[in-house]
Parts: structure tokens; sequence; C-alpha cells
């Protein structure tokens, strides 16, 4: 008898009809024989409706105020579906995540996930209970609600599944599988059978919100099976594994747009030792996540300093900034945040040379301008402007091969 966890987003469950169809898919599994953890999302678009709600409350809501508000939806979903299975006759047990011991750092609104105690679920499981817990909340150390970002459901279930030491984690949502590129902006996209680890992780922290990218993480450092696939479908989705030799070597797997991304300029910097440092630096601090870095040097000892921020903290980066910029001397800040970054992503890179002349070709092909470049051993992305992010995803999609029949 093994372990298996299930995890429903929020399409899956956005309705008590929904609802019903999960609780016969989680009793159609336990009546195989294994054990059964499932980890709810809240409804579909209540999570929006919280925040929009606390949003009329105030304009700058407290954050752990907000996290027991946001932990409201995942409550709901899971006590919905434990009552529908015991009304059905089968043993089951809610847990919100402080019952189930999952325990964060008190960084509200974007808690991590530090251990996860699993005695009670044990305890419950060696009952043949099936477990429901409510997704995306946790508490830290001193006992207070906390939510682990926005998608973070799936990063509960793989951590779940880590501390069971699950036989595999299925992740239910509303497409069937992993595809090449957003199958909703790539009519085109194709489903994978697998996929590495760390090509997901890649695909996950480049736009694919299909996956949290902190559930691949986990899902990694654990070896724990991820299978992605369809609530409203039986049919196989795609396995997120290690690598492995007979995995198939595809040069490019994977293509994504992130419009979630800002960029930032400082013009007329002094080109001297300790710049970058003291522009960075503040921002670090802020636990401001920089991806791309350019610096284009001018005549007359100065340069020009560009990086890209996640658009969630373009407004406090931008602020940082303006300050730094006065005092190491910068002519002036300015911010764009109708940009997006496209990538393409694949193991098989690693062997391959030429992936970034096709993509520079491609996108030259079709007008659209680079404005800032990053690669890795398995990645390369491009910042263009934000409104031909589709096409770029289409059309490089096109250019590796990927289109279905
Ligand atoms: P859930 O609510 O079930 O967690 P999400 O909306 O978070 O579902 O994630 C599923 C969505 O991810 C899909 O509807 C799809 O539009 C999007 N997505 C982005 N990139 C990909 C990809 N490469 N493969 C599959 N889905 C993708
Ligand atoms: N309900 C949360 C969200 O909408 C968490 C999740 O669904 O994974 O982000
Ligand atoms: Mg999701």
């Amino acid at each position: 008898m093994g372990i298996i966890v299930q995890k429903y987003g929020g399409t899956s469950v956005a309705d008590l009809e929904r609802i019903q169809h999960v609780a016969k898919r989680v009793i159609n599994t336990y009546d195989q024989g294994d054990n059964v953890v499932v980890i709810l999302s809240a409804m579909a678009g209540v999570t929006d409706n919280l925040i929009n709600l606390a949003s009329e409350v105030t304009k700058n809501p407290d954050r752990r105020e907000l996290d027991v508000l946001l932990a409201t939806g995942e409550q709901t979903t899971a006590a919905l579906l434990a009552m529908m299975l015991k009304s059905m006759d089968y043993p089951a047990a809610s847990l919100m995540g402080y019952q189930a011991d999952v325990v964060t750092d008190c960084e509200f609104g974007n808690a991590r996930i530090i251990e996860i105690g699993g005695e009670r679920i044990k305890e419950l499981l060696k009952k043949r209970a099936i477990v429901v817990i409510a997704g995306f909340q946790g508490h830290d150390t001193r006992g207070n609600i906390t939510t682990l970002g926005r998608g973070g459901s799936d990063t509960s279930a793989v951590a779940i599944a880590a501390a069971l030491k699950a036989d595999v984690c299925e992740i239910y949502t509303d497409v069937d599988g992993i595809y090449t590129a957003d199958p909703s902006i790539c009519s085109k996209a194709r489903k994978l059978k697998e996929i590495s680890y760390d090509e997901m992780l890649n695909m996950a922290s480049l736009g694919a919100k299909v996956l949290q990218i902190r559930s691949v993480g986990f899902a990694k450092k654990f070896n724990i099976p991820v299978h992605v696939r369809s609530s409203f479908s039986d049919e196989e989705g795609t396995m997120v594994i290690s690598e492995d030799a007979g995995m198939e070597q595809l040069v490019v797997s994977g293509v994504t747009s992130d419009k979630n991304q800002a960029r930032i300029t400082l013009k007329k910097v002094p080109d001297q030792p300790g710049v970058a440092a003291k522009i960075f630096s503040p921002i670090t601090e802020a636990g401001i996540v920089v991806d791309m870095i350019i610096q284009n040097t001018r005549s007359g000892g100065q340069t020009d300093l560009t990086f890209t921020v996640p658009m969630g903290d373009f407004a406090k980066a931008l602020e940082i900034e303006k300050r730094v910029a006065e005092e190491i001397g910068a002519e002036k800040v300015f911010g764009d945040e109708n940009i997006a970054k496209v990538s393409v992503i694949g193991v098989g890179m690693k062997n391959h040379s030429g992936v970034a002349s096709i993509m520079f070709t491609t996108l030259a092909r079709e007008n659209i301008n680079i404005s800032m470049i990053s690669t890795s051993e398995i990645r390369i992305s491009c910042v263009v402007d934000e409104k031909y992010a589709e096409l770029a995803v289409r059309v490089l999609h096109s250019a590796f091969g990927l289109d279905a029949e």
C-alpha cells in the first residue's frame, strides 16, 4: 500500500459540482487500496476576490491580517471536500496548515516552508482516513498563519509528499499536462510525456505558472515524481522527474514568456569601482531579486546600467534607485513596465551550439527588437516589448520545430 498525494487547483474545485467530481476521483484511488492525502486550492477566483476585499479596507493591508484572510479560501474547500467524503461514508478529516504542522518562516504573503511535522497526517493515515489539507498556508514558529505566495498550493503538495515519502504527487489542473509552451497562447503547443526537474525549474521561473517554482525545487531535492494532469480526464499527463539517459533530449523543450517583469535604468553613472555594489546592495537588502543586468559603457568615464526586477517590486526598487542615483551622482533613473522576458529552455542545449543565433534571427525576422539577453547552460532569455510576447513565443516555438502536426 502506497501513499498518493493529490493536489487539486482552483478550477478543479471551482464549485460544489466540481468538488463532487474530486471526491469521486479521491474515492477511486482510495478504493484501490492506497492511502490518499489531498491538498486543495481555494475555489477559482476566491483568492483574487479576497485580495480585492482587503484593498477596499485599506490601500496597504497589514500583511499578517491579509494572510489570515487569504487562508480562508483553502479552509473553505478543505472543509467542503472532507464533509462530502464523510457524507459518502468515507473516513476523512480536514486539516488546516497549522494542524498539518506546515512550519514556515514569517515572510507573510510569500513564506517558505521550513519543515513539515507529518505526525498528525501519519496517525490519520494509519486509521485509513483520507486526509484533506488546505494548501497555500502554514504557520510560523510563533503560531501566526502564513501563506506561501500565489500558486503556493503546488508547494504545499510537493512538500507534504516529501515529508510523507509519498510514491507520487499528482497535480490536477485545467490542462492535461505540461506543454512545450503555454497552450492558452500557443495553439500548436505539444504535451510533453516527461520533463526533467531542471527544465521545469527554468520553465516555472521564466513564466510557466503551471507549477509554482518552489514546488519543483522541493520535488528535485527530495526526488518526488510529480505527475501534472487534468482533473477532467483520465489521460496520463506529464511526469516531472530527474533527468536520465532514456529521456527524449530535445534541444529546446519549452518556450515561455513572462510579463511580470519591469526594467530600471540608471543613466550616466560614474564608471568607478564600487558603484555596482552601491546600486545593488540596497536592492538585495530590501529582499528584491534582480534578474538580468546590462552595462553599456559610454565615453567620458560614464556608464548606463539597466536591470530587471519582478513587477511587484518595481515601485520599491525605483524608489531605492532614485536615492542611490543622487548619492552616486548618476544623471537620471527611469523605469519601464511594458517589457516581457521570452525564453527558450532545454537540457539538449548543453550539447548544441547555434540555439542563440536561431532565437535572435527568428525574432529579427518578425521585427521584434531585443533589448536584453541572458543565457545559462540550458536556457536563453531575451527582453522584448511586452506587446510582442505572444507572437515571440509562437514564432520561436515554430522555429525550434516544436509545433504539433
Ligand atoms: P491551478 O489553478 O490548477 O493551479 P494554474 O492556472 O495555476 O492552475 O496553472 C495552469 C495553467 O498554467 C494552464 O491553464 C496554462 O494556461 C498555464 N501554463 C503556462 N505554461 C504552461 C505550460 N508550459 N504547460 C501547461 N500549462 C501552462
Ligand atoms: N489560492 C492560491 C492562489 O490563488 C494558492 C493556489 O491556488 O495554489 O494563488
Ligand atoms: Mg497553480
